[in-house]
């Protein structure tokens, strides 16, 4: 299942829980974030409804190093040539193989990642990605260092369209919110993180939950205003 959510950017839904983006740009693909094991698969079928070929992602960006974003990179690598790209604080994770005790701020969050599911083949990513970059001149993505869920954590702006890939930043499952905290490496920074994000954005993605389309925006924003709100 894949649908555009703004002018060069498709949301592909890589299982009914979790979604990956298609960001056009001069040479081909974008992709942010892959998913489980069998995303590879879905992303493929998608590039193929598009009438487009695997080698088409030209690169993997990945929001963080969790499982459910990154379990499926390795083979989709294999598949496209596509090189990884993670912010360095996350890229240790990935050569382990899963999410260490320290990336975990509750003991619910630390016992889950002794599932053997929840690991996955380590392998090294390509390049890093830093707060402030482009990713691609051509593709307008620019980096978000959001540490908080994790140290390494990044939301992208489509900067052509103002529409954001929040990653694991916010959630939409039922509600906009912050997710679990037992989950996050570093819950109390969330806010602050969530706070360096630019106030015009039109369109939102979610990792997890139903996109937020141009002219239906404003929960979001609304969540952003409550947040910064004194407790
Ligand atoms: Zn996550
Ligand atoms: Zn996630």
């Amino acid at each position: 299942m894949h649908n555009r959510i703004a002018p060069g950017v498709t949301l592909i839904a890589t299982s009914k829980r979790d979604n990956a983006f298609l960001v056009d740009g001069d040479d081909g693909f974008t992709l942010i974030d892959v998913g489980w094991a069998k995303a590879p698969q879905s992303l493929l079928t998608a590039v193929a409804d598009l009438g487009r070929k695997p080698s088409d992602i030209r690169r993997i960006v990945l929001t963080h190093a969790h499982p459910d974003h990154v379990q499926g990179a390795a083979q989709l690598r294999d598949l496209t040539g596509a090189p990884i790209l993670i912010h360095p604080a996350d890229a240790p994770w990935l050569d382990a193989g899963r999410v260490p005790p320290e990336g975990r701020s509750g003991f619910v969050g630390r016992a889950i990642d002794r599932l053997p599911k929840l690991h996955w083949t380590p392998f090294t990513p390509d390049a890093t990605v830093n707060d402030g970059e482009l990713i691609q001149d051509s593709d307008g993505l620019r980096v978000v260092h959001t540490p908080g869920h994790s140290p390494g954590h990044i939301v992208l702006v489509h900067e052509p369209t103002r529409t954001v890939l929040l990653g694991d930043a916010v959630f939409n499952r039922g509600a906009i919110a912050l997710g679990p905290a037992a989950l996050a490496a570093d819950p109390d920074l969330r806010r602050a993180s969530l706070a360096k994000l630019p106030a015009d954005l039109r369109t939102i993605g979610f990792a997890h939950g139903a996109p937020l389309t141009e002219g239906n925006a404003d929960a979001f924003h609304e969540f952003l205003e409550a947040l910064r709100a004194p407790a």
